[in-house]
């Protein structure tokens, strides 16, 4: 029997997972609904940079399982033919702290050659006392983006444009729903834990940034992330602001932090700005719930919440995600044969 599983939402947290239910299953039905697709979407305007960050009360447990699954995924991808087309490479800099002592990360033997800079290297950035190099993945993340889609539909997924006022809507035509809405979760599901971090990205044409550089001091954050056709700024980031318009301010405040981190910069050509929502909640949710659609269970395994971290930690979520499905599927099997 084909099984009808329904995604909602094609960033790439949405992407990901109908990728893995599909390439676990081979024959089911598996549509993506959404009303934005890539280049439309959170994922595709992010930096694109592999860094595990703590999400709230999200145990440390599940986000470094999630970030080294996702780690192996891509540099796989950045070491492959398919590294040009599916945006993947390595990329190596430097992260800066004022403390004299580095604070040291749980990933450090997870990235490649990471390393305390010398009291040379230090020279280089005035304003830090402490710092540290590594190799870590990043993705062009509308070319990832673009080669997850055509994935998706090479496996013969379906693709359908549409606003979902409810998850009931959607789940009387399905056996099973995978929820993926990302920060728009508050308003499709009530979930008041969902909350926006608004973050500032300008993209500059720079192509003598070669590394990145990160500044980590709460309150002064900076990053500027090298890229193919642009470089990467950014660091102003409000909780709790919906608005997605570029303010002056920020362009401004983003600018002046970046160019004190790289005096280069100053002649960089700006591409243009842009404005996204960071879907953070309290906790990341990965897990499932049922629901009853005209006298028949539903199974919801929802996947969203991931804040500054859905680059980071998608291929993991997404493998779990398709874990939970295949669990419900199986449950539903053997109740069938009782
Ligand atoms: C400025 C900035 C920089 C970032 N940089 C990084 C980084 O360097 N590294 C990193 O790991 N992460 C980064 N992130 C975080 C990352 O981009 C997000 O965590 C990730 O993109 C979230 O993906 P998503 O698929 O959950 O949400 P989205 O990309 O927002 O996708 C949600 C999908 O759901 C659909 N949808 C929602 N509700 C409905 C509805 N009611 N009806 C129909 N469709 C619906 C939308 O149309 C869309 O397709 C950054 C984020 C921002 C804002």
């Amino acid at each position: 029997m084909v099984l009808k599983v329904c995604v909602i939402g094609a960033g790439i947290i949405g992407l990901s997972s109908a990728i893995q239910i599909q390439e676990r299953v081979g024959q089911w039905d598996i549509t993506l609904v959404a009303d934005k697709f890539s280049p439309e979407t959170t994922g595709d305007g992010s930096g694109g940079f592999w860094k595990p960050h703590m999400l709230g009360e999200t145990p440390i447990s599940d986000i470094r399982r999630w970030s080294v699954t996702t780690w192996q995924h891509l540099t796989d991808i950045a070491t492959s033919p398919l590294a040009a087309q599916a945006g993947a490479s390595t990329v190596s800099g430097y992260s800066l702290s004022s403390r004299p002592q580095y604070q040291e990360e749980w990933w450090k033997d997870l990235v490649l050659g990471y390393r305390h800079l010398s009291p040379r290297e230090l020279q280089m950035f005035p304003d830090a006392k402490s710092g540290v190099f590594f190799t870590t993945v990043q993705i062009n993340a509308v070319a990832y983006m673009d080669y997850l889609l055509r994935r998706f539909q090479k496996n013969g997924g379906k693709l359908q444009r549409k606003t979902i006022t409810s998850i009931d809507e959607v789940a009387c035509d399905y056996d099973v729903v995978v929820n993926c809405s990302g920060i728009r979760a508050r308003h499709l599901l009530r979930d008041l834990e969902v909350v926006p971090v608004r973050g500032h990205l300008t993209r500059v044409r720079a192509p003598w940034v070669k590394h990145f550089v990160l500044r980590l001091d709460p309150g002064e954050e900076a990053f500027v992330l090298p890229g193919v056709m642009t470089s990467v700024l950014g660091g102003a980031d409000e909780v709790g602001n919906w608005s997605t318009e570029v303010r002056e301010e920020d362009k401004t405040a983003v600018w002046q932090r970046c160019c004190q981190l790289m005096p280069s910069l100053q002649d960089a050509k700006v591409d243009h700005h842009w404005v996204g929502l960071r879907p953070s909640r309290s906790r990341v949710r990965l897990e499932t719930s049922h629901m009853t659609v005209q006298g028949r269970a539903v199974p919801v395994i929802h996947n969203y919440g991931h804040g500054g971290s859905g680059v980071t930690l998608h291929w993991g979520c997404a493998a779990e995600a398709a874990d939970l499905v295949l669990r419900e599927i199986q449950a539903r099997r053997r109740m069938a044969k009782l």
